[in-house]
């Protein structure tokens, strides 16, 4: 059955910047966001994993009694993850795992924190790559899970995925390929505190994915009046220079690719599709999914978020991201983690691999900044726009083909560079072109 692609036509006016505090986490089966539009309408709830056999309402207190007024039948989500919690982590012992993975294989991984959350956890994050004290001129890669606390399985595949790459670093040609030519980033937990607490936002009642800049409403990227998750890892993304992301979250099974907060195509649309696709088709439970076609979607066809990281990440940082709903469960029996990681393994690994679908530059005298027009020569001709680069660096994903680069350094010299981007392979150390 085809998801509710008419819901995003009524919902795109209400999120614009969500400030609902969310102390209710509801679950109303059989129904569609309609039967709450007034609510929707207030700006006093969001929505969210709606699908044929129903969705999510989160809100103030409040939220429950309207609906019994209602008739409105629903399941309180902090019970329905009760029944699971056995045999989970504490986000301290995440935290532990993490230090003694990062301690198990120093060679190709390291361990810091980019902050800490609101109740003082350390918001951790394992980079991987030979060489990896070094900042080497390498396309970089990030995972982030469980911004939404309950959902945790991203954050356990997560863990899985790390332990999984060092044990094969060396042996596996894939997974040493893949690590010797890349910076790769995991952050299992970027809400721990949410974790702990069993619930979506954070420990002030926010929801993180609401919280980022929205591309529709902010001319720029602060971090004013953000979370402090949320600002960290705004900081974080501003020093570093990713080009392909994804985020992990729970609650249906699907690849969500950009945009999130509005209908226009994205510029790298068709890519982008290919790379969720790619994702899904290695993945038994999303490649059959019988909600979402060939088990990817849209994000604002399926409904509008505002708000969100992943939109967030390529329009001021030139990072393509999607989204993905790793579990129809929120909070799945832990004995059922291993059958997860088991479906999303090869997907994992191979969309990390598509970190090396792009092109870039790297400059010699060191600290340069500026300006590049990237333009499509072959096989068709389209501009992509214009990005900024700092510290003499550069790397963009791009559909194959061969581009010009055409660079304004701070000094206004002008320089033109052409590059091809070819699919499916891995480069060694990424496909840079020197300039002098
Ligand atoms: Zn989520």
């Amino acid at each position: 059955m085809k998801p509710f692609l008419f819901l995003g036509l009524f919902a795109f006016s209400y999120l614009a910047f969500s400030s609902v505090k969310i102390h209710e986490e509801l679950y109303i089966p059989g129904q569609n966001p309609l039967i709450v539009k007034e609510l929707i309408h207030a700006g006093t709830v969001e929505i969210d994993h709606v699908t044929s056999e129903g969705f999510e309402l989160y809100g103030p207190r409040g939220i429950g009694l309207y609906l019994d007024q209602k008739n409105i039948v629903y399941l309180d989500m902090k019970e329905m993850n009760q029944k699971n919690l056995s045999g989970y982590p504490s986000s301290d012992e995440i935290a532990l795992k993490m230090k003694e993975l990062a301690k198990k294989f120093p060679r190709i991984m390291k361990l810091f924190s980019i902050g800490k959350s609101v109740k003082g956890k350390d918001l951790w994050v394992i980079k991987i790559s030979d060489n990896v004290e070094e900042d080497e001129i390498e396309p970089e890669f990030k995972y982030i899970s469980s911004m939404h606390g309950d959902e945790i399985t991203g954050r356990e595949l997560s863990i899985s995925l790390i332990e999984e790459i060092g044990e094969n670093y060396g042996t596996d040609q894939d997974i040493t390929e893949l690590v010797d030519n890349t910076e790769i980033f995991i952050m299992p937990s970027m809400n721990p505190d949410g974790s702990d607490l069993k619930q979506r936002a954070n420990a002030k009642f926010v929801d993180l994915n609401r919280n980022f800049p929205d591309i529709l409403r902010d001319t720029d990227s602060r971090t004013e009046g953000r979370q402090i998750e949320t600002q960290h890892v705004m900081n974080f993304q501003a020093q570093r220079k990713f080009s392909l992301s994804a985020n992990f979250h729970g609650g249906t099974i699907v690849a969500n690719y950009p945009w999130d907060s509005k209908y226009d195509l994205h510029p790298l649309d068709t890519l982008v599709k290919q790379f969720s696709q790619g994702y899904s088709d290695l993945n038994p439970d999303m490649r059959s999914s019988t909600e979402f076609p060939g088990g990817i979607t849209n994000g604002a066809q399926w409904y509008v978020v505002r708000g969100g990281m992943q939109d967030w990440s390529y329009n001021w940082y030139n990072d393509l991201q999607i989204t993905l709903e790793l579990s129809h469960l929120k909070w799945p029996s832990y004995s059922d983690i291993p059958r997860h990681y088991k479906n999303n393994r090869d997907s994992l690994i191979q969309y990390m691999k598509y970190v090396h679908h792009g092109a870039g530059f790297k400059i010699v005298s060191p600290k340069t900044s500026g300006k590049v027009e990237v333009t499509q020569t072959s096989p068709v001709v389209k501009n992509f726009g214009i990005f900024t680069f700092k510290n003499s660096e550069f790397y963009k994903i791009l559909p194959e083909g061969d581009y010009t680069f055409t660079i304004l350094r701070n000094n206004k010299r002008k320089k033109k560079v052409s590059v091809s981007v070819t699919s499916n392979q891995i480069s060694l150390d990424g496909n840079y072109v020197t300039i002098e």
